[in-house]
Protein backbone atom coordinates (compact mmCIF):
# COMPACT_ATOMS: atom_id res chain seq x y z
CA UNK A 1 0.00 0.00 0.00
CA UNK A 2 1.10 3.70 -0.71
CA UNK A 3 -0.18 5.99 1.23
CA UNK A 4 -1.22 9.16 -1.23
CA UNK A 5 -3.48 12.01 -1.47
CA UNK A 6 -6.78 9.58 -2.66
CA UNK A 7 -5.96 7.37 -0.65
CA UNK A 8 -9.01 5.50 1.34
CA UNK A 9 -9.52 5.45 5.18
CA UNK A 10 -11.74 2.89 7.20
CA UNK A 11 -11.32 2.44 10.65
CA UNK A 12 -12.27 0.70 13.75
CA UNK A 13 -13.67 2.53 16.72
CA UNK A 14 -14.16 1.24 19.91
CA UNK A 15 -12.89 1.81 24.03
CA UNK A 16 -11.02 -0.46 23.97
CA UNK A 17 -9.34 -1.30 20.72
CA UNK A 18 -5.77 -1.16 21.03
CA UNK A 19 -5.72 -5.10 21.47
CA UNK A 20 -8.20 -5.77 17.74
CA UNK A 21 -6.87 -8.06 15.34
CA UNK A 22 -9.49 -5.70 12.57
CA UNK A 23 -6.52 -3.69 11.53
CA UNK A 24 -4.30 -6.51 11.04
CA UNK A 25 -6.90 -8.73 8.76
CA UNK A 26 -8.79 -5.79 6.57
CA UNK A 27 -5.49 -4.47 5.39
CA UNK A 28 -4.38 -7.58 4.53
CA UNK A 29 -7.82 -7.91 2.86
CA UNK A 30 -7.33 -4.83 0.93
CA UNK A 31 -3.94 -5.40 -0.17
CA UNK A 32 -5.35 -8.66 -1.65
CA UNK A 33 -6.95 -6.80 -4.13
CA UNK A 34 -4.53 -3.96 -4.16
CA UNK A 35 -7.04 -1.37 -3.44
CA UNK A 36 -5.90 1.69 -1.73
CA UNK A 37 -6.83 1.70 1.26
CA UNK A 38 -5.79 1.79 5.04
CA UNK A 39 -7.91 0.67 7.93
CA UNK A 40 -6.78 2.43 11.08
CA UNK A 41 -7.96 1.98 15.00
CA UNK A 42 -9.36 4.90 16.74
CA UNK A 43 -9.81 4.27 20.71
CA UNK A 44 -12.15 7.02 21.65
CA UNK A 45 -13.14 7.62 25.16
CA UNK A 46 -16.93 7.37 25.83
CA UNK A 47 -17.06 11.73 26.35
CA UNK A 48 -15.65 11.88 22.83
CA UNK A 49 -17.98 9.42 21.06
CA UNK A 50 -20.55 11.64 19.66
CA UNK A 51 -17.92 14.61 18.05
CA UNK A 52 -15.69 11.38 17.00
CA UNK A 53 -18.42 9.66 15.20
CA UNK A 54 -19.14 13.27 12.91
CA UNK A 55 -15.91 13.19 12.31
CA UNK A 56 -15.51 9.97 10.62
CA UNK A 57 -17.97 12.04 8.26
CA UNK A 58 -16.45 15.58 7.94
CA UNK A 59 -13.07 13.27 7.31
CA UNK A 60 -14.65 11.25 4.60
CA UNK A 61 -14.00 7.80 6.09
CA UNK A 62 -15.14 5.02 3.61
CA UNK A 63 -16.43 2.58 6.03
CA UNK A 64 -15.83 1.72 10.14
CA UNK A 65 -16.90 -1.00 12.23
CA UNK A 66 -17.80 -0.17 15.44
CA UNK A 67 -16.96 -2.36 18.80
CA UNK A 68 -17.66 -2.32 22.56
CA UNK A 69 -19.23 -0.02 24.10
CA UNK A 70 -20.79 1.88 20.83
CA UNK A 71 -22.42 -0.42 18.85
CA UNK A 72 -25.96 0.91 19.90
CA UNK A 73 -24.93 4.36 19.44
CA UNK A 74 -23.52 3.90 16.12
CA UNK A 75 -27.37 2.31 15.10
CA UNK A 76 -28.93 5.24 16.81
CA UNK A 77 -26.59 7.72 14.97
CA UNK A 78 -26.62 6.32 11.73
CA UNK A 79 -29.12 7.37 9.16
CA UNK A 80 -30.37 4.36 8.01
CA UNK A 81 -29.87 0.89 8.83
CA UNK A 82 -30.13 -3.16 7.45
CA UNK A 83 -33.35 -4.77 9.18
CA UNK A 84 -31.01 -7.22 11.21
CA UNK A 85 -28.73 -4.19 12.94
CA UNK A 86 -32.70 -2.79 13.91
CA UNK A 87 -33.75 -6.03 14.79
CA UNK A 88 -30.39 -6.49 17.02
CA UNK A 89 -30.73 -3.24 18.09
CA UNK A 90 -26.58 -2.64 17.35
CA UNK A 91 -24.57 -1.82 14.75
CA UNK A 92 -20.87 -3.27 14.47
CA UNK A 93 -20.60 -1.67 10.28
CA UNK A 94 -20.59 1.93 8.80
CA UNK A 95 -20.66 2.61 5.53
CA UNK A 96 -20.41 6.24 4.24
CA UNK A 97 -22.04 6.74 0.82
CA UNK A 98 -22.90 10.37 -0.66
CA UNK A 99 -23.34 12.23 2.70
CA UNK A 100 -24.94 9.63 4.53
CA UNK A 101 -24.42 6.77 7.07
CA UNK A 102 -25.44 3.32 6.49
CA UNK A 103 -25.41 0.86 9.68
CA UNK A 104 -25.64 -2.84 9.78
CA UNK A 105 -24.71 -5.57 12.14
CA UNK A 106 -22.32 -8.44 10.71
CA UNK A 107 -21.84 -10.05 13.58
CA UNK A 108 -24.87 -12.86 13.15
CA UNK A 109 -23.75 -13.59 9.89
CA UNK A 110 -19.94 -14.15 11.26
CA UNK A 111 -21.46 -16.27 13.65
CA UNK A 112 -23.64 -18.33 11.47
CA UNK A 113 -21.01 -18.64 8.91
CA UNK A 114 -18.45 -20.46 11.74
CA UNK A 115 -20.82 -22.66 13.45
CA UNK A 116 -22.16 -23.59 10.01
CA UNK A 117 -18.25 -24.95 9.44
CA UNK A 118 -19.46 -27.70 12.59
CA UNK A 119 -22.71 -27.95 11.90
CA UNK A 120 -23.56 -26.93 8.45
CA UNK A 121 -27.76 -27.74 9.11
CA UNK A 122 -29.12 -26.28 11.75
CA UNK A 123 -32.75 -26.50 11.28
CA UNK A 124 -34.13 -28.39 14.25
CA UNK A 125 -30.96 -28.57 16.76
CA UNK A 126 -31.04 -27.51 20.22
CA UNK A 127 -28.37 -24.56 21.66
CA UNK A 128 -28.04 -23.39 25.22
CA UNK A 129 -26.42 -19.71 25.13
CA UNK A 130 -24.44 -18.40 27.88
CA UNK A 131 -24.93 -14.52 28.18
CA UNK A 132 -27.34 -12.13 27.36
CA UNK A 133 -25.32 -8.66 26.45
CA UNK A 134 -24.84 -7.66 23.31
CA UNK A 135 -23.30 -10.54 21.48
CA UNK A 136 -25.66 -12.85 22.70
CA UNK A 137 -28.27 -11.03 20.79
CA UNK A 138 -26.45 -10.76 17.73
CA UNK A 139 -26.13 -14.76 18.33
CA UNK A 140 -29.73 -15.33 19.21
CA UNK A 141 -30.65 -13.45 16.34
CA UNK A 142 -28.86 -15.95 14.11
CA UNK A 143 -30.03 -19.03 15.63
CA UNK A 144 -33.57 -18.44 15.89
CA UNK A 145 -33.51 -17.09 12.10
CA UNK A 146 -32.08 -20.47 11.41
CA UNK A 147 -34.42 -22.56 12.95
CA UNK A 148 -32.23 -23.19 16.36
CA UNK A 149 -33.97 -23.94 19.73
CA UNK A 150 -32.60 -21.45 21.84
CA UNK A 151 -32.30 -22.32 25.64
CA UNK A 152 -30.96 -18.84 27.20
CA UNK A 153 -28.54 -18.51 31.25
CA UNK A 154 -27.18 -15.43 31.84
CA UNK A 155 -25.52 -14.30 35.18
CA UNK A 156 -28.10 -11.97 35.47
CA UNK A 157 -31.40 -13.74 35.52
CA UNK A 158 -33.57 -10.70 34.50
CA UNK A 159 -31.76 -9.47 31.95
CA UNK A 160 -32.02 -13.51 29.93
CA UNK A 161 -35.50 -12.56 30.58
CA UNK A 162 -35.55 -9.20 28.92
CA UNK A 163 -33.55 -10.73 25.67
CA UNK A 164 -36.01 -13.89 25.63
CA UNK A 165 -38.82 -11.09 25.57
CA UNK A 166 -37.42 -9.04 22.82
CA UNK A 167 -35.76 -11.62 20.38
CA UNK A 168 -37.05 -15.47 21.47
CA UNK A 169 -35.47 -18.34 23.66
CA UNK A 170 -36.30 -20.03 26.57
CA UNK A 171 -34.44 -18.81 30.08
CA UNK A 172 -32.94 -21.29 32.07
CA UNK A 173 -32.15 -20.83 35.73
CA UNK A 174 -28.73 -22.76 35.51
CA UNK A 175 -27.04 -24.26 32.44
CA UNK A 176 -27.16 -27.58 34.62
CA UNK A 177 -30.94 -27.80 33.54
CA UNK A 178 -30.11 -28.40 29.67
CA UNK A 179 -26.76 -29.45 29.52
CA UNK A 180 -28.56 -32.99 28.19
CA UNK A 181 -30.87 -31.71 26.62
CA UNK A 182 -28.92 -29.14 23.94
CA UNK A 183 -26.26 -30.37 21.29
CA UNK A 184 -24.60 -26.72 20.74
CA UNK A 185 -23.14 -25.11 23.82
CA UNK A 186 -22.11 -21.37 23.48
CA UNK A 187 -20.25 -18.90 25.63
CA UNK A 188 -21.07 -15.30 24.53
CA UNK A 189 -19.93 -13.81 28.38
CA UNK A 190 -16.67 -12.48 28.62
CA UNK A 191 -16.47 -14.86 31.34
CA UNK A 192 -12.98 -17.07 30.54
CA UNK A 193 -11.11 -14.28 29.16
CA UNK A 194 -9.10 -14.35 32.16
CA UNK A 195 -7.69 -17.71 33.51
CA UNK A 196 -8.90 -17.47 36.86
CA UNK A 197 -13.05 -16.96 35.82
CA UNK A 198 -14.92 -19.53 37.76
CA UNK A 199 -16.47 -21.75 35.42
CA UNK A 200 -20.30 -21.01 34.08
CA UNK A 201 -21.07 -24.63 34.59
CA UNK A 202 -19.64 -27.68 35.91
CA UNK A 203 -17.87 -28.79 32.51
CA UNK A 204 -17.81 -32.31 33.70
CA UNK A 205 -20.55 -32.46 32.17
CA UNK A 206 -19.77 -32.24 28.63
CA UNK A 207 -20.01 -34.86 26.98
CA UNK A 208 -18.40 -35.72 23.02
CA UNK A 209 -21.86 -35.36 21.38
CA UNK A 210 -21.56 -31.61 22.51
CA UNK A 211 -20.46 -28.94 20.04
CA UNK A 212 -18.43 -25.74 22.27
CA UNK A 213 -18.35 -22.54 20.78
CA UNK A 214 -16.38 -19.75 22.90
CA UNK A 215 -16.45 -16.43 21.11
CA UNK A 216 -13.42 -15.60 23.15
CA UNK A 217 -10.35 -15.55 20.46
CA UNK A 218 -8.07 -17.29 22.90
CA UNK A 219 -8.47 -21.00 24.62
CA UNK A 220 -10.78 -20.37 27.35
CA UNK A 221 -11.54 -22.83 30.62
CA UNK A 222 -14.52 -23.83 28.53
CA UNK A 223 -12.87 -24.86 25.29
CA UNK A 224 -9.80 -26.43 26.49
CA UNK A 225 -12.44 -29.05 28.66
CA UNK A 226 -14.08 -29.44 24.98
CA UNK A 227 -10.88 -30.63 23.55
CA UNK A 228 -10.13 -32.60 26.67
CA UNK A 229 -13.48 -34.56 26.24
CA UNK A 230 -13.19 -35.11 22.50
CA UNK A 231 -15.75 -32.63 21.48
CA UNK A 232 -16.33 -30.56 18.91
CA UNK A 233 -15.29 -27.43 19.30
CA UNK A 234 -14.54 -23.22 17.85
CA UNK A 235 -13.12 -20.36 19.67
CA UNK A 236 -14.06 -16.58 18.62
CA UNK A 237 -11.29 -16.20 15.97
CA UNK A 238 -13.76 -17.22 13.01
CA UNK A 239 -16.71 -15.53 13.84
CA UNK A 240 -14.02 -12.57 14.12
CA UNK A 241 -12.76 -13.33 10.62
CA UNK A 242 -16.66 -13.76 8.95
CA UNK A 243 -17.55 -10.69 10.41
CA UNK A 244 -15.18 -8.85 9.03
CA UNK A 245 -15.18 -10.12 5.50
CA UNK A 246 -19.19 -9.26 5.39
CA UNK A 247 -18.08 -5.53 6.62
CA UNK A 248 -15.51 -5.38 3.22
CA UNK A 249 -17.85 -7.37 0.95
CA UNK A 250 -20.46 -4.58 2.49
CA UNK A 251 -17.73 -1.60 1.73
CA UNK A 252 -16.42 -3.13 -1.31
CA UNK A 253 -18.57 -5.40 -2.88
CA UNK A 254 -15.69 -8.31 -2.47
CA UNK A 255 -15.32 -11.19 -1.17
CA UNK A 256 -12.31 -11.67 0.44
CA UNK A 257 -11.04 -15.58 0.88
CA UNK A 258 -11.01 -16.38 4.34
CA UNK A 259 -7.31 -18.05 3.90
CA UNK A 260 -6.17 -13.95 3.20
CA UNK A 261 -7.36 -13.01 6.55
CA UNK A 262 -6.71 -16.22 8.30
CA UNK A 263 -2.94 -16.35 7.38
CA UNK A 264 -2.92 -12.74 8.05
CA UNK A 265 -3.86 -13.37 11.89
CA UNK A 266 -1.69 -16.22 12.38
CA UNK A 267 1.14 -14.60 10.88
CA UNK A 268 0.56 -11.25 13.24
CA UNK A 269 0.44 -13.76 16.36
CA UNK A 270 3.61 -15.71 15.41
CA UNK A 271 5.47 -12.36 15.27
CA UNK A 272 3.95 -10.92 18.53
CA UNK A 273 4.05 -12.45 22.23
CA UNK A 274 0.50 -12.02 23.54
CA UNK A 275 -0.57 -12.12 26.98
P1 LIG B 1 -21.44 -7.34 26.92
O1 LIG B 1 -20.72 -6.46 27.89
O2 LIG B 1 -22.54 -6.77 26.11
O3 LIG B 1 -22.01 -8.63 27.71
C1 LIG B 1 -21.21 -9.32 28.63
C2 LIG B 1 -21.89 -10.63 29.00
O4 LIG B 1 -20.97 -11.40 29.78
C3 LIG B 1 -23.15 -10.47 29.85
O5 LIG B 1 -24.04 -11.51 29.55
C4 LIG B 1 -22.58 -10.62 31.27
O6 LIG B 1 -23.54 -11.05 32.22
C5 LIG B 1 -21.57 -11.73 31.03
N1 LIG B 1 -20.52 -11.81 32.04
C6 LIG B 1 -19.51 -10.94 32.25
N2 LIG B 1 -18.71 -11.39 33.23
C7 LIG B 1 -19.23 -12.57 33.65
C8 LIG B 1 -18.86 -13.52 34.64
N3 LIG B 1 -17.78 -13.37 35.41
N4 LIG B 1 -19.62 -14.64 34.78
C9 LIG B 1 -20.71 -14.82 34.03
N5 LIG B 1 -21.12 -13.96 33.07
C10 LIG B 1 -20.38 -12.85 32.90
O7 LIG B 1 -20.27 -7.94 25.99
P2 LIG B 1 -20.40 -8.61 24.53
O8 LIG B 1 -21.58 -9.49 24.51
O9 LIG B 1 -20.30 -7.59 23.48
O10 LIG B 1 -19.04 -9.46 24.45
C11 LIG B 1 -18.84 -10.60 25.25
C12 LIG B 1 -17.54 -11.30 24.83
O11 LIG B 1 -17.62 -11.71 23.47
C13 LIG B 1 -16.30 -10.43 24.93
O12 LIG B 1 -15.27 -11.21 25.50
C14 LIG B 1 -15.95 -10.10 23.49
O13 LIG B 1 -14.55 -9.96 23.29
C15 LIG B 1 -16.46 -11.32 22.75
N6 LIG B 1 -16.88 -11.01 21.37
C16 LIG B 1 -16.35 -11.74 20.34
C17 LIG B 1 -16.75 -11.51 19.04
C18 LIG B 1 -16.15 -12.29 17.92
O14 LIG B 1 -16.28 -11.88 16.76
N7 LIG B 1 -15.54 -13.42 18.19
C19 LIG B 1 -17.75 -10.46 18.70
C20 LIG B 1 -18.26 -9.75 19.87
C21 LIG B 1 -17.82 -10.03 21.14
P3 LIG B 1 -24.38 -10.00 33.11
O15 LIG B 1 -25.56 -9.59 32.27
O16 LIG B 1 -24.75 -10.75 34.32
O17 LIG B 1 -23.44 -8.83 33.41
Amino acid sequence: MNLRGDTQVYCIIGFPVRHSLSPVFQNSAFEHFGINAVYVPFEVKPENIKVALEGLKALGIRGANVTLPYKEEALSWADHADKHAKIIGSANTLKFENGAVHAYNTDWVGFLKALKKLLPELRGRRALLLGAGGSARAILYGLLLEGVEVYIWNRTHERALRLSGELGGKVVKKPEEVIDRVEIIINSTSSGLKEDDPPLFDYSLLRLEHKVVDIIYRETPLIRSAKEKGCFFQDGLDMLLYQGMESFRIWTGLEVPYEVVREAVLRYKHGHIRT
